[in-house]
Order: structure tokens, then sequence, then C-alpha cells
């Protein structure tokens, strides 16, 4: 837990997100400013900052966790066209929130290259 962490914050409930999974490892709340019909984040119920600062032993079973939860709640929420996810990291990769996530968006058809 990191005090003056924004998503460290909704894990522990002092700032209010709309809920859709948790368990012990993670937890998955609708992002405030969606980009698509369904816009979640996924997000390690401890802190770590972002992909580039967490080590490779300690985030490989996080990340698996991860990974496996998006596709569990894209299946219950009929993402049956498909969905992308997503994980900004740093400054170019345009993460703003110092708190490893990732998108899951899906309910149209994306773009690519990304911005
Ligand atoms: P990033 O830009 O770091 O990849 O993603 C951060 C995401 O967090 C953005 O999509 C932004 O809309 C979302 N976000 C920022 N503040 C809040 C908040 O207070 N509540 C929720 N639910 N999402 C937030
Ligand atoms: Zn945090």
């Amino acid at each position: 837990m990191d005090p003056d962490c924004l998503f460290c914050k909704i894990v522990a409930g002092s700032i209010a997100a709309k809920r859709v999974y948790e368990d012990d490892v993670c937890l998955c709340f609708a992002d405030v400013n969606p980009q698509a019909p369904t816009h979640l984040l996924l997000i390690p119920k401890e802190h770590i900052g972002s992909l580039a600062v967490a080590e490779k032993e300690r985030i490989s079973p996080v990340l698996g966790h991860l990974m496996a939860t998006a596709a569990d709640v894209a299946r219950s929420a009929k993402l049956v066209n498909g969905y992308r996810i997503v994980a900004n990291t740093g400054a170019d990769g345009g993460q703003t929130v110092g708190h490893l996530h990732l998108h899951l968006l899906g309910g149209r058809a994306m773009s690519w290259p990304p911005g």
C-alpha cells in the first residue's frame, strides 16, 4: 500500500470505483474515462509501480494471474468478438497512474497502430 497512490486508495476503498471482480491478488474496476463500450482496469492489490520497475521473479505470477483474470472478465462481459489488453508503461507508453494496470477494452473494433 502506497498512501499516495490513487489505485492503492481504490483497493483500500477510500476512493470509490465500480468494482467488477476481485480476489486475493487482483481487483478489476471500470475506468472512469472509458475509451470503449467496455473499458475495465485490472490491477494487482499490492503496489507495483509499473512493468518497468517490477522484478521478473516477483511479477511473473502476478502478471499471469492478471492476464488470465482479464480473459475471464472478458468472457463474463460477453466480448465474443474480441478485445484488447494494454499495459501503458512509463512516459513514452502513456502511463498516467503509477500502479501497474492492464486496460481491458472491448465492445468496438480497435484500430492499429495505436497513437
Ligand atoms: P494509464 O494512462 O496510466 O495507462 O491509465 C490510467 C487510467 O486510469 C486512465 O484510463 C484513467 O481514465 C483511469 N483513471 C484515472 N483516475 C481514475 C479514478 O479515479 N477512477 C477510475 N476508475 N479510473 C481512473
Ligand atoms: Zn498503488
